[in-house]
């Protein structure tokens, strides 16, 4: 019996390809980090493992924050670790919504007692920096909140002039960098971000449960001139930084073996080096695209905007998302991502992400579109996607 029953006595998940939009495939280091001895959270060896953390997450945002952490929980927690401590009771909060994920910061915000004030860009589409310069203009938020890498849709946002912007109306720059920490440049220094969340279960390759977050001096002096507690005491960054900084102060116990696979996870990014990484998961971008393209099918994302680690691809007129989806699960074990909201039935979500990008992954998951497809009756010229990612790759060694 190769799958787990509910009468087999040790638990046995199967093996999957994680091709979706997150959870990725988890790297084998940071699979054996979670399998390592448990030490208490204030043990002289862990701590010291916190403080390797921290150095490492600030090589990886590309910062010099002093309050640059892991808040324990997935990264909605970060995102709502970044509002609660920016945001009192009536704020103002601008956020910019083109997905799914800035929706969940409108709610967010909401609940957190901001005055929200949204602007929108279709499924697929970026903010000019225009644009949202005039929104800031017109509402003077404390507060504006937008998605880098925008899962739902593919969407890669330019954020740094929407900083600037920001800043010259005295507002702070808040970014969810989930999906973009180590797919694609995050430069939390050099673009003045103010506050940033991410998730470990995307290009980190690392299980979900951890997200890492870093608070710059503007955004610091926000928080210590509140005149309110902040409304979550579990996501109280002024009580978390003193577990995590000086006076290792007991808030809640640090989940120590995901903190191990975190830090190993972020070990392999710089071994691999920032810019290495980030041109592998455009050359296997890349490669996709052109068997994708082989075999008919497009991008559902703003020409240019493409995420390499989030491939938001057209399904072709008269293919059944999930009988596709669903033989990619159970005849290879390749998981793909649907569409959502407006994308629901319409795209399928790819994913590329940390370990997860390799060509062995494109050429896989382009064999059994093929057959797939093929076997569905969609047209196209057999062999023709393998070739095609065959000459991006000997392209790229010329
Ligand atoms: C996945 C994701 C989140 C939410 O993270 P969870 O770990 O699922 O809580 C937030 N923002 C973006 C852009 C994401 O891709």
């Amino acid at each position: 019996m190769a799958q787990s029953s509910p009468s087999s006595s040790s638990l046995n998940p199967p093996h999957r390809f994680l091709l979706g939009p997150g959870p990725s495939d988890v790297h084998p280091r940071v699979l054996a980090a979670l399998g390592m001895p448990l030490l208490g959270h204030l043990d002289p060896t862990f701590v010291a493992i916190m403080d390797q953390t921290q150095a490492l997450l600030r090589s990886v945002f590309r910062t010099e924050n002093r309050l640059t952490i892991a808040v324990s929980g997935t990264g909605s927690a970060g995102m709502e670790a970044v509002v609660v401590n920016l945001i009192e009771p009536g704020d103002k909060m601008l956020v910019c919504v083109n997905g799914v994920f800035g929706g969940r910061m409108v709610d967010v915000a909401g609940r957190a007692g901001a005055e929200v004030v949204s602007i929108e860009r279709p499924y697929g589409e970026v903010f000019d920096p225009e644009e949202v310069g005039k929104a800031i203009k017109e509402h003077r938020p404390k507060v504006v909140g937008i998605v880098h890498a925008e899962t739902s849709t593919g969407a890669l946002q330019p954020v740094d002039e929407i900083a600037k912007l920001a800043h010259e109306a005295g507002a702070l720059i808040a970014i969810d960098t989930v999906t973009s920490l180590g797919g694609v440049p995050v430069e939390i220094d050099k673009w003045e971000i103010d506050a940033v969340y991410s998730g470990t279960q995307k290009c980190l390759s690392c299980p979900p449960g951890l997200a890492p977050v870093s608070f710059g001096p503007r955004a610091l002096e926000a928080i210590h001139r509140r005149k309110t507690k902040v409304q979550s005491w579990y996501l109280d960054m002024t009580m978390i930084e003193r577990y995590w900084g000086g006076d290792r102060f007991y808030h809640h116990t640090a989940p120590i073996s995901m903190n191990y696979a975190l830090r190993e996870a972020l070990q392999i990014v710089i071994e691999e080096g920032l810019e290495e990484r980030f041109a592998r998961h455009k050359l296997n971008h890349e490669a996709l695209k052109a068997g994708l393209a082989a075999m008919g099918i497009g991008y559902a994302t703003a020409k240019g905007r493409e995420l390499p680690q989030l491939n938001c691809v057209t399904i072709p007129a008269g293919i059944d998302d999930a009988t596709v989806r669903g033989r990619l699960l159970n005849e290879y074990g390749i998981e793909i991502g649907g569409g959502l909201g407006s994308l629901k039935g319409k795209a399928w979500r790819i994913g590329l992400m940390g370990y997860g990008s390799r060509r062995s992954n494109v050429a896989l998951l382009l064999a059994a579109l093929e057959t797939i497809l093929g076997e569905l009756g969609h047209r196209f010229e057999r062999g023709a996607a393998l070739a095609a990612a065959g000459i991006v790759y000997r392209s790229a060694k010329a």
